[in-house]
């Protein structure tokens, strides 16, 4: 049996507009899906889409689209401003990832800075369950990306995912983001021989099959468990290539997109990356 092909594709910048940009990017690029921000990836704010650039978003059904989430979302925050904001900023990232056709909104599992871990994961429970239960039944799934374990991080092994599906009920609409290089620099050594396999087994393990909907394929420039999250082009840095076979040919990822988010500006080297990718996924 032939699994379906994983697309491979990128984060596009979407300056002149998400389909207009971005699009053009992609197929400078040759990337088969893309992730987009839907807001200032380092602020607050909530712009409106422009609907023409929607619907012809909308309309690429051939074409996976993902949303990530600003950066400075933290349900885990103890500041009740950043709370409130981060639960408007998601909500905003749903609704426009539904008026964009996306599949997925990614979001940082976050940090619990100085309150305790389980205030922290209250507070999950709390403020990210009734999201999930917003979430329309033609709307995107919500997938959490687990960092690379800095600063009181509440996820960054793939084993930490387990009391968020638990916190938030096994929702349908929950999924899973996979970030190669956070969980590299977590601990799991994807470059060890069997290393692949392990984490990915873990992840099934911790929150079922069929989760697992998004890879983030990126190198890392620093050592496994390192905590440092610094992306690397693909075989550039200590993850290496084969690895990334390894990814497609796990039954978890089995047509699931992967996307790159390495260094650099289009066309070199990101269509570098998409090519090393596609052959590791075709060979
Ligand atoms: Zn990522």
């Amino acid at each position: 049996m032939t699994s379906p092909k994983n697309p491979v594709g990128a984060h596009v910048p979407v300056a002149g507009g998400l389909a207009t940009g971005g699009l053009k990017y992609a197929a400078e690029i040759g990337a088969e899906t893309i992730q987009v921000f839907v807001a200032n990836p380092r602020g607050w704010a909530l712009p409106e889409g422009r609907p023409a650039e929607d619907a012809r978003l909308r309309e690429r059904t051939d074409v996976p689209v993902y949303v990530h989430a600003p950066y400075l979302v933290n349900f885990g925050s103890p500041t009740a401003e950043t709370l409130a904001k981060s639960i408007a900023t998601v909500r905003h990232s749903l609704a426009r990832g539904r008026a964009i056709g996306a599949r997925g909104v990614v979001v940082h599992t976050g940090s619990s800075v100085t309150q305790t871990y389980d205030e922290a994961m209250a507070q999950i429970h709390e403020h990210v369950l009734p999201l999930l239960e917003e979430i329309p039944e033609d709307g995107p799934d919500l997938l959490l990306e687990p960092m690379a374990g800095q600063n009181n991080m509440l996820c960054a092994k793939v084993q930490g995912l387990g009391p968020f599906f638990d916190k938030l009920e096994h929702h349908p609409k929950l999924g899973v983001c996979f970030d190669t290089c956070h969980a590299f620099a977590a601990g799991h050594d994807l470059a060890a021989p069997g290393g692949v396999k392990e984490t990915l087994d873990a992840l099934v393990a911790t929150v079922g099959e069929g989760r697992l909907k998004l890879v983030h394929a990126n190198d890392s420039k620093d050592a496994c468990a390192s905590a440092k999250d610094r992306h690397e082009n693909i075989g550039a840095g200590r993850i290496g290539e084969s690895p990334f076979a390894d990814l497609f040919r796990h039954p978890a990822t089995a047509g699931i997109p992967f996307i790159i988010e390495t260094p650099g500006r289009a066309p070199e080297p990101h269509a570098k990356d998409i090519a090393i990718l596609k052959r590791l996924r075709d060979g």
